[in-house]
Parts: structure tokens; C-alpha cells; sequence
């Protein structure tokens, strides 16, 4: 086997069969993503896709067994991954369909749900949609004014958007196809407001017209995935029987009376969002895959594309000039590094689905996700660009993808929970551990946590003596003597120092504000950077000890490995070396070794792409496909 398929061999890990078959279909005639259809031909396109796709039975890979699927959850993630080689618009309204929707009814509902339900979600045959934000709140759905009443003496709860504020916005496959919606609204149960619950509520008729009550519009042109229909949905007091409600975690009693084994109402929506997580985790893969399709195109551009060069000699390749390596070298070390925290995590979410595990562990893989999924994202948005730029004038045309790879896959950093939410969200669980005394995403709820008690317990766990003084200089290394950079203990030293130093002095602060007698919503606000700053550099610290681990006795990938850790210490040299963690010199030899390993890297540069096994891709010509 060649170099390149031996990584390929790695990469793919135990899922190759999986990818192998989703690449094969991608690379039919026909499936090749699209860019030049008109925005219906396209969605049209996109639906008949799907269709094709659920007959073949991949989609349901996740389901349990009785509704034709495998309870593969590492495989569905795994075919949604290599899916994202082609069109996003496919790949998003995949992932509405059976992720977010069949999802929400596999992990919300019970079985009465999944009996009346999943198969023809499977299949296709009931599209449907997942209705949970509104124009009003996006990032906080905790506050979504949509609201489920239910009425006793008819044994229905009345579905109804109370303000214009409260139309559910942004829906995946509601403006063309969906026919039923999972709706996320206040339950009022008994004159009693019980929190946020799922229900599912009909939207259309089996021939596609609206049903009485539900009034939906179309969002309109985006910015990309204009194959996948995103509608506006509002209901104007829609009848659905008290067997709509998805009661894994809450039932309503016919005679109204309302019973959930999680007492807690907010710690109740946040066990119910927590089964979600599928999604987040998949929207993370997908990211790390548009970096992938981005670093292909513009390394292989990089290998045939000359300009300049010494007087009397061949041009010089572009990959040559040390700038366009610094600019694509360490994005592609960072993607493999990504890969391998991916692989990580997807095996932790598939054991928590095979297996019992503890609460602890739960909260782990929450963390991981909400962090690891902001990573990704923000990685494959600056990644795509650059690679577009890389690609100079030819990176703008759209036969070269990248137009459609930006505009598709940007919108990574807001679904499925926008980066800076997610990163508060990861940089609590951090500081905390202890989220069942928690439970609201929202700033007033982190601050007002941190006025509790907790804060004496974190104290004592992370030796918070040193920490709540001025920091004590053993916290400070002030040292020029580290071992050499390439050292993975080394680097993995720095990248922990650094992490740790932000959330200790992210405790601190908070601390401190508060023990000032400040508003807690203003001690967060003012460390709001601070926090977030933590969280980022947890996610280098966790990539980091993925990547050591996979990388294993490979040279080419010790060497991406040692050029992802220092790259990211030499993106914060300034940090390192405002606390004392670094010297002026010794900042100077993290530049000084990127470039080494940037020239190293060079030769192999060509295989490292070559083992994502970007399908090829022929795209029809538009006129061909209608
Ligand atoms: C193409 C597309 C498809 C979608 N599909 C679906 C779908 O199928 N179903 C569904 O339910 N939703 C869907 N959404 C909605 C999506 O989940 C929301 O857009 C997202 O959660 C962000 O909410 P928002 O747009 O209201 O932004 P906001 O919450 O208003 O955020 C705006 C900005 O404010 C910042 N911000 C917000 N809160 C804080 C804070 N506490 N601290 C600091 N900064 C903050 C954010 O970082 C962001 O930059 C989709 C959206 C799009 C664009």
C-alpha cells in the first residue's frame, strides 16, 4: 500500500467500510454537488437526493434495529462525515431529517413515537423538521415564547405563537417539504407553566397543503445552502392530542396533572437537550471534512500552480514559497489534529449510547462537544478562506468549490449552538464540574452560579490558595529552560500551562468581582473574553493529546503534530511571554522551528490530502441535471 493509503487506512478507522460506501455514491454521475441551478431546481434537487439516499437505507444507520436501522451510532456519524465531501445543501437537509428530527422523536419520544414514526422518517416517506428557535431567541431557547397548553376537558394541547417574536425561524425543510414538526414550546399544564417541552404538531397534509392553524413562509435567499428550504413557521391554536407530547422525560395525565422524574425544570430542558448532542457532534465532523475538501484543492493547486522563481530557472511551485506553506501547512496539521479529537469523541458519544454511563461522564462528552464543535467550525471558516485566497484568482470561480465551501459551510459557527455560547457553555462545565447546581446557559445564570457556594469547592480542588492571591510564581514558570520544542511532553506542557492559567485566572477574577459585591451579571460580562479564552485554549490542549496518541511512530504525522502544537503557542506567543512562560528567545525558536517543520513538510504535503480521499466529483453540467 502506498503512504497515502495507509493514513487513509488510519483516518477512516473502523468506519472505512461506511465512508468507502458514501464516497462511491458520491462519486456517481449525478451526485456531484451543484452551484448553478436555480434556488427551487436546486432544493427539488437536494430533496430527490435524499429520497435516494433513505431508499438505500444509510440514513437509518443510527435507528434501532426494528426501524431498519443498525444503532450504529459511530457509523452514522461516520456517513454523515464523508457525505459533507459533496453538497452541504444535501448534507443539511440529511442532517434536519434524520438527526435533528428523527432524533428528537428516537431520544425525546417513547415508543408509541418511534412505532408511529421512525420508519417512514427513515425512509423519507414523513419529512419532517425541527422546530426550536424563534425570531425572538436563537441561542436562548430557554426563553422561547411558542406555547403548548393543554386543555382537560378535550384531552388536546393548543399549540400557539403568542407574539410575532415567537414564529419558530430558520427551520430546515419547512418551506418546501416538512410535514410534521418536532415544536419546542412552553408546556402549561394545569394553569401551571412546566418549562420547555417537545411536541410534535402536523404542518402539512399528505399532498403538501398547510394544515388549518400553521402558516409558513419562506426565509428567503441565504448566503448558501440555498438547496435546503428553511421556512418561518407560526401557529394560530393548533389542536394536537395529549399523545403529541414527547414524554421520555415528562408526561401529562389526562386530567392535566404533570409528572417528570427530573424535578429541576431547567435541569430537565438541559437532560433533554443533552440527548441531542448527536447533532452538534455531527455539524463538528462535517467542519472538520469542508477543511479537508478546502486544503485538498488548494495543496493540489499549490503543487501544479508556478509563479516567479530564480532568473534562468523553472517558475517555482507555489507550495515552495515559505508564506504559502505558513499559510496552509499549519491549517492542515490543525484539521488532522481536529480528526483524530473527532475520532475521540464519537467513540465516547457511541459507548454512551451502547452503555450506561455515569452523569460524569455525560457532562465530559457535553464539554467536549460544545468545545470541540466550536473548534472545528471557526477552523474550517478561516481554513476555507484562506485556501480560497491561496488559490488567487482561480479560488473564486465556483468550479473550483471554494465560492460554495464558503458560503455553505460558514454557517457552522452558528447552528447547532453558536461558537461563543458553546464555548461559555464548555468553559463553565470546566470551571464548575458541578452542573447539576447549574443549568442555564445565559450569563445571569453562570454569574449567578458563581455567588453560590460552588466557587469555595473549586477552590479547594484546583489549590485555589495560590490562585485567588496574586498568582503564586510557581504557577508562573518564568523558565527559559524547557526541553527541546519538538518534545511532545514539551508541547504538551505549554498547551497545558496556558489553559490552566486562563481558567485559573478566569475563577479568580469572577471571584473576586463577586466578593466585591458586584452584579454578578457584570462581574461575567467583564470576564466574559477571559472565560471563553479558557475554554479555546482547553480545545489546542485536548486536540493536542488526540493528536500525540494517533500520531504515534509516523514521521510525517509526528511532525504535522509538533507543527500543530507549536503553531498554536506561536499564535500566542504574546501570552506566553506577557506571563513569563516564555523568553524572548525562546519565543523566537517556536518561529524559528514552525518554519523548519513547515520545509519538512513540504515533500509530504501532496500525500497528507491525498489520504482524506476527497472523492472525485464530476459535476454536470446544470442544464444536463433538469
Ligand atoms: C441556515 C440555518 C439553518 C437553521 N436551521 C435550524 C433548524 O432547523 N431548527 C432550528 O431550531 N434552528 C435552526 N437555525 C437557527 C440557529 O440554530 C440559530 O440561528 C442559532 O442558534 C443562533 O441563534 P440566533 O440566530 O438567534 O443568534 P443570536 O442568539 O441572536 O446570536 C447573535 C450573536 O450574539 C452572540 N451572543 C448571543 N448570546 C450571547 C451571550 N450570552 N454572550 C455573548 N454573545 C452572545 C452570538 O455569539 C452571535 O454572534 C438555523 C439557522 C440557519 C442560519
Amino acid at each position: 500500500m502506498s503512504r497515502a493509503a495507509d493514513l487513509r487506512t488510519l483516518l477512516d478507522g473502523p468506519e472505512a467500510e461506511i465512508r468507502w460506501m458514501v464516497r462511491e455514491w458520491l462519486s456517481e454521475p449525478g451526485h456531484a454537488p451543484v452551484c448553478d441551478l436555480p434556488r427551487e431546481e436546486h432544493r427539488a434537487r437536494v430533496t430527490e437526493w435524499t429520497e435516494e439516499l433513505a431508499m438505500s437505507g444509510g440514513t437509518a444507520m443510527g435507528y434501532p434495529a426494528q426501524f431498519g436501522g443498525l444503532g450504529d451510532v459511530r457509523g452514522s456519524i461516520a456517513g454523515f462525515e464523508t457525505l459533507a465531501f459533496g453538497d452541504l445543501s444535501l448534507l443539511v437537509k440529511c442532517g434536519v431529517q434524520f438527526g435533528l428530527f428523527g432524533g428528537a422523536v428516537l431520544h425525546l419520544g417513547t415508543m408509541r413515537h418511534h412505532e408511529r414514526h421512525l420508519t417512514a422518517i427513515a425512509r423519507f416517506e414523513l419529512p419532517g423538521c425541527f422546530a426550536m428557535s424563534e425570531s425572538d431567541h436563537g441561542s436562548n431557547v430557554q426563553a422561547l415564547q411558542t406555547t403548548a397548553t393543554y386543555e382537560a376537558a378535550t384531552g388536546e394541547f393548543v399549540v400557539h405563537t403568542p407574539t410575532p417574536g415567537a414564529r419558530k425561524d430558520y427551520i430546515g425543510n419547512a418551506a418546501r417539504d416538512g410535514r410534521l414538526a418536532v415544536v419546542f414550546a412552553q408546556l402549561i399544564s394545569g394553569g401551571e407553566p412546566r418549562g420547555v417541552h417537545a411536541l410534535l404538531v402536523p404542518l402539512r397534509d399528505a399532498g403538501g397543503e398547510l394544515l388549518p392553524g400553521v402558516a409558513i413562509e419562506d426565509c428567503g435567499p441565504k448566503l448558501g445552502l440555498e438547496g435546503v428550504d428553511n421556512g418561518r413557521i407560526a401557529f394560530d391554536q393548533v389542536r394536537v392530542g395529549r399523545d403529541a407530547l414527547l414524554d421520555r422525560y415528562a408526561t401529562v395525565h389526562p386530567d392535566g396533572t404533570y409528572e417528570s422524574p427530573i424535578e429541576n425544570p431547567a435541569k430537565r430542558f438541559f437532560v433533554m437537550l443533552g440527548t441531542l448532542i448527536q447533532g452538534r457532534v455531527s455539524v463538528c465532523g462535517a467542519s472538520i471534512t469542508a477543511s479537508k475538501s478546502a486544503l485538498d484543492i488548494a495543496i493540489r493547486h499549490a503543487l501544479e500552480r508556478r509563479q516567479f522563481g530564480p532568473p534562468g530557472r523553472e517558475e517555482a511551485l507555489l507550495l515552495d514559497y515559505r508564506t504559502h506553506q505558513r499559510r496552509l501547512l499549519p491549517a492542515l496539521a490543525t484539521t488532522y489534529g481536529l480528526h483524530f479529537a473527532q475520532a475521540r469523541l464519537v467513540d465516547r458519544l457511541h459507548e454512551a449510547f451502547c452503555v450506561e454511563v455515569p452523569e460524569r461522564r455525560r457532562r465530559e462528552l457535553e464539554t467536549h462537544a460544545a468545545g470541540l464543535k466550536a473548534a472545528a467550525s471557526s477552523h474550517a471558516t478561516a481554513t476555507i478562506q484562506a485556501c480560497r485566497e491561496a488559490c488567487g484568482g482561480a479560488g473564486y470561480l465556483q468550479e473550483s468549490r471554494l465560492p460554495a465551501l464558503i458560503a455553505d459551510a460558514e454557517i457552522f459557527t452558528t447552528f447547532e449552538g453558536d461558537n461563543t455560547v458553546l464555548l461559555q457553555l464548555a468553559a463553565k462545565n470546566l470551571l464548575t464540574g458541578y452542573r447539576d447546581q447549574l443549568g442555564e446557559l445565559d450569563p445571569l445564570g453562570l454569574a449567578s452560579f458563581f455567588a453560590g457556594q460552588v466557587i469555595g469547592t473549586i477552590a479547594e480542588r484546583t489549590a485555589v490558595r495560590k490562585v485567588l492571591g496574586a498568582l503564586a510564581s510557581d504557577l508562573l514558570p518564568g523558565r527559559d529552560d524547557g526541553g527541546p520544542l519538538r518534545d511532545r511532553a514539551e508541547q504538551l506542557g505549554l498547551l497545558r500551562w496556558r489553559q490552566e492559567h486562563l481558567l485559573q485566572g478566569a475563577a479568580r477574577r469572577l471571584k473576586g468581582g463577586l466578593d466585591a459585591g458586584r452584579d454578578p451579571f457584570d462581574v461575567l460580562v467583564d470576564c466574559q473574553d477571559h472565560v471563553v479564552e479558557a475554554a479555546r485554549a482547553w480545545v489546542d490542549h485536548v486536540v493536542l493529546e488526540a493528536f500525540a496518541e494517533a500520531a504515534g511512530a509516523d514521521p510525517a504525522l509526528d511532525r504535522l503534530c509538533s507543527l500543530y502544537a507549536l503553531s498554536r503557542v506561536e499564535a500566542e506567543r504574546g501570552y506566553y511571554q506577557e506571563h513569563g512562560r516564555l523568553t524572548a528567545a525562546r519565543s523566537k525558536a517556536v518561529i524559528r522551528t514552525v518554519n523548519a517543520l513547515c520545509a519538512e513538510l513540504r515533500p509530504d504535503a501532496g500525500l497528507l490530502v491525498e489520504a482524506f480521499g476527497v472523492p472525485e466529483m464530476t459535476a454536470a453540467p446544470a442544464a444536463a441535471m433538469r
